[in-house]
């Protein structure tokens, strides 16, 4: 079974779909070969966020962005990049949002949220954004059956809502525009490997229920499938922290095999043995669940002792809780102001009495029972806790600085001298199971500022183009802000286009 198109893109995120549509509506014929029966990935699970500098959204909203400054910000946090590939996303981030407004199918707007580092160019409450919502009536039948549910319905077995918002928007308008404009969708068929036509990828192998199935590519072939979060072997191999149990990929879906199919025939790969990484809400099945936006409560680990401020961008934090091996699991300790909820934004929270049935949450009276719950010195528990609380009480985190930077309050609500410090006082007492989880893995094909994926000596492989984690980030090991892994996705997956012929579309 052979089929043809001018370009093939691999999976269906953010960044494979920018591709997609942008090169159909240039008149290419594109196909996007996707392993699952619905489209999105992570991206689908995702808020949205872009991180687009310097575009019209954030001129329209008058939000004091630019490229300038963002290349300020880039250039101060960034450690050791490809400068022809940060100015590359700088420049084009802009123009793709042009193109992409362009059409009726794609509206933004600015998302207030603040960027991850107090450096020179960053922009206060942030400069990313997202599409407007979309409601499922508005939307043709097959766009809203294809688009994946977000986390917390799909983990359920559960379809998705009427109003798509974040990721679920962003996939919804991409798809409508590329189904509009005549584009493929064959969904079920991951792809296991890549066609030469002597040393040019001239398409991609798949496996259909029905058997193996290649799709040819007269143009090229962008891989945008992903990283290998879902992969135990290449996780151990590459040295990524954390666990494929514990990753918010959705299950079954990013496994490594396009990166791996780049990687048989010659393609540089820069694993990076990192990932975008996040606090995880351990779950009673073995997952976990990204949180952020810690509101009350400390988080201590195996000893009871805090390790860091809890507020500060959740992939700083998983950085935290890999350096120690006594970090994982850790606990959050919360009290019940809050009627025993997490006080946090976690994605999906899941059921306070099936944590309570489970142990993944305990519940005590006291602070020493608590800490016979989960097994950590009872002296030690209440010792950080009343110090903690000191902290509150004064409005001053002397041991981490938690509330000092404008993230760290973005979230908070407290009502003492500190907004991000409120104090644990109002028993019963909670201590919630903490395990690292990722977004995605960071490391993959080395690709240019074109989107080509290079050989080893630095020449692209004919025909194979990379975008979003399927990609070695163009940020390195850096999470700049909220946004970041979508915006250089698309950006790249863009540029990728042009570069096949999508050029002065
Ligand atoms: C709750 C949550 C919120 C988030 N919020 C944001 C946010 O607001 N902004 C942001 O930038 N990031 C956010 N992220 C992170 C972001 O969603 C992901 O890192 C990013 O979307 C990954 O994009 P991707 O295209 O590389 O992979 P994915 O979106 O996961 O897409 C990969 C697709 O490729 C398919 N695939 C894999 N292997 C194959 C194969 N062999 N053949 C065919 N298809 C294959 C997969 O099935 C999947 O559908 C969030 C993540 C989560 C979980």
């Amino acid at each position: 079974m052979t089929d043809e198109y001018d370009v093939v893109v691999v999976g269906s995120g953010g960044g494979a779909l920018t591709g997609a549509f942008l090169a159909q509506k240039a008149g290419l014929a594109t196909v996007v070969v996707e392993k699952t029966a619905l489209l999105g990935g992570t991206s689908a699970y995702s808020g949205g966020a872009c991180w687009l500098p310097g575009s019209a959204v954030q001129q329209r909203a008058g939000i004091p962005d630019s490229t300038e400054s963002a290349r300020e910000y880039l250039g101060a946090i960034l450690v050791d990049p490809d400068a022809t590939a940060v100015e590359a996303f700088l420049t084009h981030a802009p123009e793709l949002v042009a193109e992409l407004e362009a059409d009726e199918a794609i509206d933004f707007e600015w998302l207030p949220f603040p960027e991850y580092y107090d450096a020179p160019g960053r922009v206060p409450l942030g400069r990313s954004i997202q599409p407007a919502n979309v409601k499922r009536g508005d939307l043709p039948e097959r766009v809203g059956r294809l688009v994946r549910p977000p986390v917390e319905r799909d983990r359920a077995g559960e379809g998705g809502r009427n109003t798509l918002s974040g990721g679920q928007a962003l996939i919804a308008r991409l798809l409508d525009g590329f189904l509009r404009d005549g584009g493929t969708v064959l969904t079920e068929l991951p792809v296991t490997g890549l066609v030469l036509d002597g040393d040019r990828v001239a398409g991609v192998a798949g496996m259909t229920p029905e058997g193996p199935k290649e799709i040819r590519a007269r143009r090229g072939v962008l891989v945008a499938a992903g990283g290998f979060e879902g992969n135990a072997d290449l996780r151990a191999e590459h040295g990524v922290p954390g666990d494929v149990a514990w990753t918010m990929a959705p299950s079954g879906t990013n496994t490594g095999e396009p990166i791996r199919a780049g990687a048989a025939i010659g393609a540089a790969t820069d694993y990076r043995g990192v990932g975008w990484f996040c606090p995880g809400l351990a779950q009673p099945d073995g997952g976990g669940s990204f949180t952020l936006g810690f509101r009350s409560g400390l988080m201590v680990d195996q000893r009871g002792r805090r390790y860091g401020n809890e507020a500060r961008p959740y992939d700083q934090f998983g950085r935290l809780m890999a350096e120690a091996p006594e970090r994982i699991p850790s606990w959050y300790v919360f009290d019940s102001r809050e009627g025993g909820r997490l006080p946090a934004i976690a994605m999906p929270e899941g059921d306070p009495a099936e944590h309570l049935a489970a142990g993944t949450w305990v519940r005590a009276d006291t602070l020493p029972e608590l800490a016979a719950a989960i097994g950590v010195p009872a002296e030690d528990l209440v010792a950080t806790v009343e110090r903690f609380n000191g902290f509150c009480a004064s409005g001053v985190d002397e041991d981490f600085g938690r509330g000092d930077d404008e993230y760290d309050t973005f979230f908070a609500g407290g009502e003492g001298p500190n907004k991000a410090l409120t104090p644990v006082t109002q028993p019963p007492y909670y201590a919630a199971r903490f395990v690292l989880s990722d977004l995605g893995t960071k490391g993959g094909l080395v690709t240019d500022e074109r989107g080509r994926v290079l050989r080893e000596d630095g020449h692209p492989v004919p025909g194979l183009y990379a975008a979003g984690n399927s990609a070695a980030s163009v940020f390195g090991s850096v999470y700049p802000g909220p946004g970041a892994p979508l915006g250089s996705a698309m950006v790249f997956a863009s540029l990728a286009v042009r570069d096949l012929g999508a050029a002065g579309s």
